[in-house]
């Protein structure tokens, strides 16, 4: 590009794209930055949705990303309740469900992801999906009282943490699975079983191989007609990139946003960070899309930092970091470090899967891809960079051996 940049334009108010304003801010770019963002709110943190935003145990204010003065301090022009609809890549222009357009010289893409539904599901009197604060917000007065039936339909992270939220607050709660385990495109079968067991500890249902068929006022149809009968149904089914203004933009789509090593996206000045981008990670030698925090945190820093680098004729840096996540469910909290795949070799170094506490480590071709830990941070974190010199499998389980001491 090698121009100085004028007005960076962010379309996606949220973790990724403020981050990629504040790393603009704090590397010295003192031109304009415009952020734009389809919800009514300033950027707020997702994961406490289903934890303790949704238990009530926080009021909403507490999620915001930042006390109100830092939105202001960081000198942007907030464009919130208003949806981008268009990019025009030759002209360098975003057009908004307003109509007005913005002009850019470097653009962050960070529009994140959508919940899926299941069609028919409005047919419940009383069906939910969670990906916003006003979802949680709704969601929270139907589980705040207690005592009612709740079916959650996906035993994925949000569904899983969702249960765990709802039989907190004494409610029944049961949950629908399509797949033969829970959490099984997070962690694999087995031990998306094994992590899955503590509901089960706490009185709540975890059917798979379950295939939801329909919907009624109050009940879900499940095969052969059966009904699970419902007051309030959540269903976390996982999540499709929000893409669908970039449709005429040239941008390859697939699975998201399609990115380079950098974050580039393939147009002048353009940049993608978080849920939506699917980039090409070099150490693990794949296009990965990673639905987690610490990613759109990073990417939207890196992103803003490449674009930077890009307009003063540098060079800009791949973003290699491995992929983390956690989530917490009851007391347990479950830290992934890595990636995971169905036909991982898995084994378990520390701890015992029947105490709900445990370290395990996943491996394929000789290879160390990932570490899973319950209750076990100090198993987890320090194989970040033995998995980034993509340590081979005997080294990484002498080094568990050695942490577990
Ligand atoms: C309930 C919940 C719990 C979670 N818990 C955890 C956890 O425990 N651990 C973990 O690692 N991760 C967790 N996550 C995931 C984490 O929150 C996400 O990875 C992160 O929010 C992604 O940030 P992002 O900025 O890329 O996208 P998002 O947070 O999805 O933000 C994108 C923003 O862009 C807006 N937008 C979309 N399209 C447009 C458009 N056309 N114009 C303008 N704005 C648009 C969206 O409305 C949204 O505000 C959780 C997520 C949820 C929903």
């Amino acid at each position: 590009m090698h121009q100085p940049l004028e007005h960076v334009v962010v379309v996606g108010a949220s973790l990724a794209g403020l981050r990629a304003a504040e790393t603009l801010r704090s590397a010295g770019f003192d031109g304009d930055v415009t952020i734009v963002g389809d919800e009514p709110h300033l950027p707020y943190d997702r994961p406490p949705l289903s934890k303790r935003v949704l238990s009530g145990d926080w009021e909403h204010d507490r999620a915001m990303l930042r006390k109100p003065e830092a939105f202001t301090e960081l000198d942007v022009t907030w464009r919130t309740g208003v949806a981008a609809t268009g990019l025009d890549t030759a002209a360098k222009r975003v057009t908004l469900a307003d109509t007005t357009t913005l002009a850019y010289d470097g653009l962050i893409i960070a529009t994140g992801a959508t919940p899926r539904r299941i069609p028919g599901q409005e047919q419940h009197a009383n069906s939910h999906v969670l990906r916003t604060l006003d979802h949680s917000l709704a969601l929270r007065d139907e589980l705040a009282v207690g005592g009612r039936r709740v079916v959650v339909v996906g035993a994925g992270f949000i569904g899983l943490e969702v249960a765990a939220t709802a039989r907190q607050l004494d409610n029944e709660v049961v949950v629908l699975e399509g797949a033969p385990a829970p959490l099984i495109r997070g962690l694999g079968a087995e031990m998306g079983a094994a992590v899955a067991a503590v509901h089960g500890d706490h009185g709540v249902e975890v059917r798979c191989d379950v295939s939801v068929e329909g919907f009624e006022p109050d009940a879900v149809v499940v095969a052969e007609g059966r009904r699970v009968d419902a007051d309030v149904v959540v269903v976390g089914i996982g999540v499709v990139p929000s893409v669908d203004w970039l449709t005429d933009s040239g941008l390859e789509l697939d699975n998201g946003v399609v990115a380079g090593p950098d974050l580039h996206a393939g147009a002048p000045g353009v940049f993608v960070a978080g849920d939506v981008a699917n980039w090409h990670h070099r150490v693990f030698d794949e296009y990965m899309r990673v639905e987690h925090w610490t990613n759109a945190a990073e990417q939207g820093e890196r992103a803003a930092a490449n674009l930077l680098a890009l307009a003063s004729g540098g060079t800009t840096t791949p973003y290699d970091a491995v992929p983390f996540f956690w989530s917490e469910q009851y007391d347990r909290r479950i830290q992934f470090l890595g990636r995971a795949a169905g036909d991982d070799e898995v084994r378990v170094v520390a701890g015992s899967v029947a105490d709900r506490r445990f370290a395990a480590l996943y491996g394929s071709r000789g290879r160390l891809r990932g570490v899973l830990g319950v209750n076990m941070p100090r198993l987890v974190m320090p194989f970040r960079s033995h998995l980034e010199q993509r340590i081979g499998w005997d080294d990484a389980l002498a080094v568990a051996d050695e942490l577990a001491a």
